[in-house]
């Protein structure tokens, strides 16, 4: 799940320019700040009851360098604390006080290494007696992000009653949804922060239980999935959002399965904005069904399992980018249900039946794989790489994902499966199939009581039913 913020940047830089263009200024000419003049723009349309003589203050050979000023003081008030400061900088409208505010109150809660803002000269337009332009913000949470984390937004600046210029708007739905489309939990509603060991979780309407239930399978997460995935580039710690308002999931065009209301969990990764489309940050969002398991007085195995699941593929970040998608996912259930006992580890009734039957002969596309088989898909996956760590080693799902990293971009799986084990992709699939059946088959029928220790369960996954 994956954005292109950078295109997206050039989109608004396009859409900027022509809008520029109506506005008066010429966006051929080179990209210096519209000098504001004391009558009003003659492009501008004129309206009925006519708008307010323009009451611009003091015309600064430098608007662009005064609107920059008023963001870099709003930066310093978030980065120092200073809510009064902070609200300085906007219109003292009660509606404007009261969002400004509320993403001031956000903003205050993040670890910010680095947090500011760049006006983009050649994107003011003027409007009345406001000027509009297209803002870059920086967010980089400590230690979580690699990168800064770059996005756009739009504000509207106006003069202050005491001179200077304020902000009167930082909403621009219509803009923000073509130009940045997925906006972070902050940006849209109140929420709340909970740090823990390697774990900043963002929550909204969660209660104090549930937020601490989540931290603490986040926390015990991460040290399982440490020990078991051999890569070391994400440190250990993730960002967890366990959000009940759907906007951030519905805001995502490529969501597995395609539905939000249907996912437990999902990682997605957060573009640095960057030419380059460089990550700044594999991050976590939960369903909030998930939550009140975390407030459960025992630990919720399967929620652990779920955090489990998605934390793998933050400790894989890129590295399984190129491969299959199967692979991915593969790892990321095999390696998330090592913590159970093997007769918790459950397997789709469908799944088993097919693989008992012979019909699972080949892995799933990246088309498919998350088609209404999925479930199916995930099993399979997931034996393949119980019968690459029984056979080769605990390594060997993550070797074969790094010859997929070593291999050409489009290099087709089967290749790559062949030029780096033994068998084909179909008999991986078989293999990995077998194995499932052969594990969980019924223990044959005991037709006296014997020793009640004798009888119980099969334990799939043990040497002795896996040979
Ligand atoms: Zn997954």
């Amino acid at each position: 799940v994956s954005t292109r913020p950078s295109a997206l940047l050039a989109v608004a830089l396009a859409a900027s320019a022509a809008l520029a263009g109506c506005g008066g200024s010429d966006p051929a000419s080179e990209p210096t700040p519209v000098v504001p003049s004391t009558s009003a723009p003659a492009s501008e349309p004129p309206s009925g009851g006519g708008p307010p003589p323009l009451d611009l203050p003091e015309v600064s050979a430098d608007l662009a360098g005064d609107l920059q000023a008023v963001l870099d003081a709003r930066a310093r008030a978030v980065l120092t604390g200073d809510r009064a400061a902070f609200l300085d900088g906007v219109a003292p409208t009660p509606d404007l006080v009261t969002t400004e505010g509320g993403y001031f109150d956000n903003m205050v809660q993040l670890p910010l290494a680095e947090f500011s803002y760049r006006l983009l000269p050649a994107s003011l337009v003027r409007t009345d007696n406001a000027y509009w332009g297209v803002v870059e913000v920086v967010v980089q949470l400590s230690p979580y992000d690699a990168l800064p984390v770059r996005t756009v937004d739009r504000y509207r600046f106006a003069p202050g009653r005491a001179g200077g210029y304020r902000i009167t708007s930082t909403r621009d739905l219509r803009w923000e949804s073509e130009n940045a489309p997925v906006q972070q939990p902050w940006d849209t509603e109140p929420i709340v922060v909970r740090e823990g060991d390697g774990v900043l979780g963002v929550f909204d309407t969660a209660d104090r239980r549930e937020r601490a239930g989540i931290v603490a399978s986040v926390e015990r997460g991460i040290l399982d999935v440490s020990a078991r995935v051999p890569f070391a580039e994400w440190g250990s710690r993730a960002v967890v959002y366990a959000l009940s308002d759907p906007r951030f999931l519905e805001s995502f065009d490529d969501l597995p399965g395609g539905d939000p209301q249907a996912l437990d969990g999902v990682a997605f990764t957060v573009p640095a904005g960057t030419d380059d489309n460089a990550i700044a940050s594999t991050r976590i969002a939960l369903s909030p069904d998930l939550l009140p398991l975390a407030s459960a007085r025992r630990v919720d195995p399967e929620l652990d399992r779920l955090v489990r699941h998605e934390l793998v593929h933050v400790a894989l970040g890129e590295e399984d980018d190129v491969a299959p998608l199967w692979l991915g996912e593969g790892i990321a259930e095999w390696v998330s249900v090592q913590a159970l006992p093997p007769q918790r580890r459950e397997v789709p009734d469908r799944a088993l039946a097919m693989a008992t039957a012979g019909q699972l002969t080949t892995m799933p596309s990246d088309e498919s794989f998350n088609d209404a088989d999925a479930s199916v898909h995930y099993a399979l996956a997931w034996w393949v790489c119980e019968w690459l760590a029984l056979t080769y080693g605990p390594d060997a799902p993550f070797t074969l994902l790094e010859a997929f990293n070593r291999s050409e971009p489009d290099a087709d799986p089967r290749e790559v499966i062949r030029a780096s084990t033994p068998v084909t992709l179909d008999e991986l699939a078989r293999r990995g199939a077998e194995l499932m059946a052969q594990a969980y088959a019924p223990e044959p029928e005991v037709t006296e009581p014997a020793d009640p220790t004798e009888t119980s369960t099969t334990a799939p996954g043990e040497e002795e039913t896996t040979g």
